[in-house]
């Protein structure tokens, strides 16, 4: 039996530690914090079971998806899964049509034709796009960024499809993300399975998402989890040396500063390029709307006017809200859902503004663009290393770093930009390649 030691428990360990286990090895699981789940876990605020960012996933997110299933989770049971949808109160902007049978180009192509804010030049000028780069196989070269792949879109493409759906994605405006990887997330979205790009919004807490269920089934299946435990170096675990107790395989499994500093001694290259990725802030305003006659919003989700990209002078920081208390009506967790009544989450992608600032212009906003009132403040969350800059031509650490030793994290090399399924596939990966050189043994 192989000893696998994975370091770190965000949703990439996570994967690492259900996938090691399939395959039959003793895994031991190891996280700093005493929560499992990383950047996509539950929080404590104000009383209520709250997240520390609202997470959506989209169909595509086979992997993910298929994790959830291994430990025995129904992801359709716990996401609400609605058509993608870019459409503000007044159900203007770009949205998914069609039945959910039709092959994903036709539901793209009736998007576009339907979508009645957007003239002909407009729709022109986004098939033109489109045609293109079906024509080059959703490929470009690493230099370009989603700005330079979108040359010849119209402005109003550019501000009701292309710009949010980066922030959205990247969390990083247009001209600072990688063309190519914005190319492969559409392609799996929107042109290659039905409901690839089907909208999946949490109807539970993050913890109960994935990590509470993945924490108990390693648990059942003989995982050693040590929670609180910061490791300081692999040195001191032994790992090097020549114990005969030492794992056979070392997956580390943390965010790339904490990666970096373990291993920096073993592969400095590897180290280098780890410490080298920036990151971006996402942060998330919680408000209650206490007026007697707001029951909810009139969608689990809608786009607002923002100015996030404006640095320095952003006055509508948030670009989606949620409404939770639609999102987890009816869900099995009956205290869950009521606690979550009229409470919204407002996004702020590309965050650049202070929590204080944060929380008054998202209150301005929903008060004029919402016309919302009696709003109480829950709290506002700012995670300052949200997701990494996928830039163009940015390197990314690999996912071997030693004989002995793989990384896994949403920043390793990937397909995908910060994201849980680039985190989940990237954990799949790290196991598979370290079991091949272990069997080759
Ligand atoms: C506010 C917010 C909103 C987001 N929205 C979305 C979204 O809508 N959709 C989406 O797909 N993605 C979203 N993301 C991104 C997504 O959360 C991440 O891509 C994903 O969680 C990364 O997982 P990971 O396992 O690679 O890294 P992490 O989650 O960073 O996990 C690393 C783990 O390693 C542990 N660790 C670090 N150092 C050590 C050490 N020395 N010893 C022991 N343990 C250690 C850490 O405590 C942590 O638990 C969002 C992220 C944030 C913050």
């Amino acid at each position: 039996m192989k000893n696998i030691l994975i370091i770190g428990a965000g949703w990439a360990g996570l994967c690492a530690a259900v996938e090691a286990t399939r395959r039959g090895a003793k895994v031991t699981l190891v996280e700093a914090k005493s929560e499992l789940g990383g950047r996509a876990r539950s929080v404590q605020l104000g009383g209520l079971t709250l997240d520390n960012g609202q997470h959506i996933m989209i169909g595509a997110y086979r992997a993910t998806l298929d994790l959830m299933a291994s430990v025995g989770l129904n992801p359709e049971s716990l996401m609400l899964r609605c058509r993608l949808s870019l459409l503000d109160k007044q159900g203007n902007g770009f949205s998914l049509k069609g039945p959910a049978w039709l092959p994903p180009s036709v539901q793209f192509l009736l998007g576009i034709l339907n979508c009645s804010q957007w003239s002909l030049k407009d729709k022109s000028s986004l098939l033109w796009l489109a045609t293109k780069w079906t024509l080059q196989g959703f490929r470009c070269e690493t230099k370009y960024s989603v700005k330079d792949i979108c040359k010849g879109a119209t402005d109003t493409v550019m501000e009701s499809l292309f710009l949010p759906l980066c922030l959205c994605a990247f969390n990083t405006p247009i001209e600072m993300t990688s063309g190519r990887v914005f190319l492969r997330v559409l392609k799996d979205a929107m042109f290659t399975v039905a409901g690839g790009s089907d909208f999946l919004i949490p109807r539970c807490d993050l913890g109960e998402l994935f990590p509470h269920t993945c924490e108990r089934w390693l648990l059942q299946m003989g995982c050693e989890i040590q929670k609180s435990t910061h490791i300081k170096s692999l040195s001191s675990l032994g790992i090097l040396g020549d114990r005969s107790d030492k794992p056979d395989a070392v997956i580390v499994a943390c965010d790339p500063i904490n990666a970096a500093r373990l291993l920096a001694d073993i592969n400095p290259q590897w180290a280098d390029r780890a410490n080298r990725i920036e990151y971006t802030q996402i942060a998330t305003t919680y408000l209650r709307c206490n007026d007697s006659s707001f029951e909810s919003l009139s969608a689990p989700v809608l786009m607002l006017q923002s100015d996030s990209t404006n640095v320095g002078h952003v006055q509508a920081p948030a670009q989606f809200v949620f409404d939770r208390g639609f999102l987890f009506e009816g869900s099995m967790n009956v205290e869950q859902s009521q606690l979550n009544r009229r409470i919204l989450s407002f996004v702020s992608s590309y965050a650049t503004l202070s929590n204080d600032q944060t929380a008054s212009a998202v209150l301005e906003q929903a008060r004029i663009e919402l016309g919302l009132s009696h709003l109480e403040y829950l709290g506002t969350i700012t995670e300052r290393r949200a997701t990494f800059c996928c830039k163009p031509e940015l390197i990314r650490p690999s996912i071997q770093v030693s004989e002995r030793i793989w990384a896994c994290g949403d920043f390793t090399d990937g397909p995908y930009p910060s994201t849980l399924e680039g985190a989940v596939l990237s954990g799949m990966r790290a196991v598979k390649e370290a079991f091949q050189t272990l069997d080759m043994h």
